[in-house]
């Protein structure tokens, strides 16, 4: 089997019945893009720029953040990168930001609110993206938003930044596209709101499914009631898929979800534009996809979506989760 997935590894992610949708890796540092590239990858749907910031002592300069953005975006040879700003807070902690002790910090200071609670990490890194854009395809993704105010007063500050740089004689791509992480059901319910503010959408299953059940993501003690396929989460998700397009905007998915096996027919049949996994992932995924009908994807899902339970809804697609080994 091995053998057969490195065959596949670098075609197109197409169902038996020519429906196509795009594979990307996600990655932390530019030093994982050797990997996405060996593995498939089409793009990097998702950069997670927080690591740039982490294990150090204060935070990395325009300078020092466009170089790596730069890098990133001439490795990747034109296809398009996802550049999501930095999702601080939660569990990730910087030692050099002072930051009040929360009672709950998923539920507090993090990620987008950073950024906007300390413009100049919002500048600095946006002023960063945009200079590196010229060297490839770059997009800008924004975690953990709440509301449509939000994407409107960010949208402004891009704004802002891009005057700065014209009257500064920079270069940049003036029609970078903008896109928001779905990941808190409040973006889920106002989705066919954000398709009128945004480029596209990135579904991040794993914090979606923490704030739909709350059920904190990281503790032991109800792993067992942190569940993606419980039709709350996965409806939300048709929701925001179906938000997208009547908006004429594209819907991927960079959590977890997107490299479970279990899902890939269901998300096809949702109509998913694109997967975003670790690497080691593309071709496990790819291979399920090259044998799957999309037609019978979206039969299939419809009617899984309806079911009061995540074990009937698993049971519904069963018929699509074929053994690939
Ligand atoms: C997610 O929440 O699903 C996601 C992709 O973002 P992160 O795991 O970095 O929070
Ligand atoms: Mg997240």
């Amino acid at each position: 089997q091995k053998q057969q997935l490195k065959k596949i590894k670098n075609l197109f992610a197409i169902t038996l019945d020519k429906h196509r949708v795009e594979i990307g890796a996600n990655i932390s540092t530019p030093q994982d893009i050797e990997g996405a590239i060996n593995n498939g990858a089409e793009c990097i749907g998702l950069y997670r720029t927080e690591f740039l910031f982490m294990g150090r002592q204060h935070l990395p300069s325009e300078n020092e953040q466009f170089e790596v953005y730069k890098m990133v975006a001439t490795k990747m040879e034109k296809k398009p990168v996802i550049i999501r700003t930095m999702d601080i807070g939660g569990d990730k902690n910087l030692p050099y930001i002072k930051l009040p002790k929360e009672e709950n910090p998923f539920l507090g200071c993090r990620a987008i609110r950073i950024s906007m609670m300390k413009k100049e990490i919002l500048y600095d890194q946006i002023k960063a993206i945009l200079r590196a854009s010229i060297f490839g395809k770059l997009k800008i993704m924004f975690p953990m938003i709440i509301s449509v105010e939000e994407v409107k007063i960010l949208k402004l500050e891009i704004d802002k930044i891009k005057q700065q740089l014209y009257e500064k004689k920079c270069l940049f791509d003036e029609s970078i596209k903008i896109g928001v992480m779905i990941e808190t059901p409040a973006a889920a319910m106002l989705s066919h709101h954000l398709a009128k503010e945004v480029d596209f959408f990135s579904i991040g299953s794993n914090d979606l499914t923490q704030y739909t059940l709350a059920v904190d993501r990281g503790n032991d003690l109800i792993a067992n009631l942190y569940d993606p396929m419980s039709p709350s989460v996965l409806n939300l998700i048709q929701t925001v898929i179906h938000s997208a397009h009547k908006e004429k905007k594209w819907a991927g998915i960079c959590g977890e979800l997107a490299s479970d096996e279990r899902a890939t027919a269901l998300l096809l049949g949702m109509g998913i534009d694109e997967f975003s996994m670790s690497a080691s992932c593309i071709p496990k995924i790819k291979n399920i996809i090259r044998n799957s009908n999309f037609q019978q994807c979206k039969k299939i899902a419809e009617k899984a979506l309806k079911q009061p339970t995540s074990q009937k809804l698993i049971s519904t697609i069963q018929p699509l989760i074929k053994k690939y080994d």
